[in-house]
């Protein structure tokens, strides 16, 4: 940490427009990468603090860099939810710094990450504080890279997603359309979390981001089977993977339990930190190994659908995982994770997604996005040609078959007519 504090330190007081400086942005900018061969791994955060009290840091992380002018890139649910805990401001910056309230505008697109970048160079801004779900934490690393890496801190107040370990930023267009990720040269200064802030959190981000944790385990597992025995570095990414499920399987159902009962247990701490470290893990130690792969491509296809627009990411990934499944034919595992989908209150079908479309037009659709040309389900291990828009068609209309007949030989209630799906709220 101390080196791109010092770094950036030099910067703070010597900024200017020099070529050197010039030529340091323009290698920040990233571009979108969806292909890169072999094994890359970014490791995650400088530091990472996981405590009840753990904002009371931020003062000495602040104060070591010498950052006094200080942006807040905040959701408007988690910034109400951490500010309860954060030091006063004259606390986290002292007395002569200044703070910079930023709203987030809801979607992690070029436009915002835009707005934020020029609100910070403007302002001269040291270092960017971003509170909130995981769009937030992605275009503060965006804007904060484009903005001439300063450092950023972040401060997560959802367990939903690996944003705040993971070194790259998921982009959406400003209707909320998956674009593709970008991923960073650079690592973020700090996560700072106080499981206090995500133990007030809605159960159903909780839900969704076990179910796009557990997804770790099904996308990835064959692509880092396949590594070379001497990449060591996918092999501890297989590790994670593995947790990833093992954890969520032992432990995925109390903590949504504790959680709606606002109770921190050992459970619950643990889903916390496997849905945003172990999970971010599988990709800082796989690199394109550990990607995301088929579950993720079907969710972009989900995701265009109008009837989905705004429903929770892992939710459609938790989908994603029973196509991708299907498509594979590992029938006994889809098997498996039906009972444990029962239990965690995801969606089998479509009609428990909430998927309102005509069936024949919504398939269509989801299998034509999901094999777009720069689509992750091209990555899925053992492949020799690119996943057929048929293909997916097929085992959508199996999965669905699969489901219908379930349902009916053990006479379950549909989760969809108990367990409502939710919709994502910008604010978070
Ligand atoms: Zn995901």
């Amino acid at each position: 940490m101390r080196t791109q504090m010092n770094e950036t330190q030099e910067n703070s007081t010597g900024r200017g427009t020099g070529s050197a400086e010039l030529t340091r942005r323009a290698r920040c900018i990233p571009q979108l990468i969806h292909d890169e061969p072999g094994l890359v791994a970014h490791s995650g955060p400088q530091q990472y603090v996981f405590r009840p009290g753990a904002y009371d840091d931020l003062p000495r992380l602040l104060r070591v860099g010498g950052y006094s002018r200080v942006a807040i890139l905040h959701g408007r649910i988690g910034w109400s939810k951490a500010r309860v805990y954060l030091p006063d401001s004259s606390d986290l910056v002292g007395p002569n710094g200044s703070i910079l309230d930023i709203p987030f505008s809801g979607e992690c697109c070029i436009e915002e990450i835009e707005r934020v970048r020029a609100l910070v160079v403007d302002r001269d801004i040291h270092a960017i504080l971003a509170i909130g779900g995981g769009k937030v934490l992605d275009t503060a690393k965006a804007a904060g890279l484009r903005a001439g890496d300063i450092p950023v801190i972040l401060l997560p107040t959802l367990a939903s997603n690996c944003s705040a370990w993971a070194c790259l930023s998921v982009l959406y267009e400003a209707d909320g359309t998956p674009v593709g990720h970008e991923v960073h040269p650079t690592q973020v200064a700090a996560v700072v979390i106080d499981p206090r802030v995500l133990v007030d959190s809605p159960v159903e981000y909780l839900r969704a981001g076990i179910a796009d944790t557990l997804a770790k385990w099904y996308e990835c597992s064959g692509a880092l089977d396949d590594a070379p025995s001497w990449d060591l570095s996918a092999g501890l990414a297989r590790h994670a993977a593995l947790q990833c499920r093992n954890l969520l399987t032992a432990h995925g159902v109390a903590a949504l339990r504790d959680l709606e009962a606002e109770r921190a247990t050992d459970s619950l701490l643990t889903v916390f930190q496997v849905n945003i470290q172990i999970a971010g893990l599988v990709g800082s130690f796989g690199g394109a190994y550990g990607r995301a792969t088929a579950a993720h491509a079907i969710h972009d296809g989900l995701s265009v659908l109008p009837s989905q627009q705004g429903a929770l990411h892992g939710i459609k990934v938790a989908y994603g995982t029973l196509v991708q499944l299907a498509l594979e034919n590992r029938w006994e595992e889809l098997d498996e994770l039906d009972s444990l989908y029962d239990e965690l209150g995801l969606p089998h079908s479509l009609d428990e997604l909430g998927v309102t479309e005509e069936s024949d037009e919504a398939i269509a659709t989801i299998a034509r996005v999901a094999t777009l040309p720069m689509k992750t389900i091209h990555q899925l291990a053992g492949r020799t040609r690119p996943v057929a828009e048929k293909e997916v068609d097929t085992a959508i209309r199996a999965l669905e078959d699969h489901e219908r007949e379930r349902v009916s030989s053990t006479a379950l209630v549909p989760v969809a007519s108990s367990v409502p799906v939710p919709l994502a709220h910008p604010g978070i």
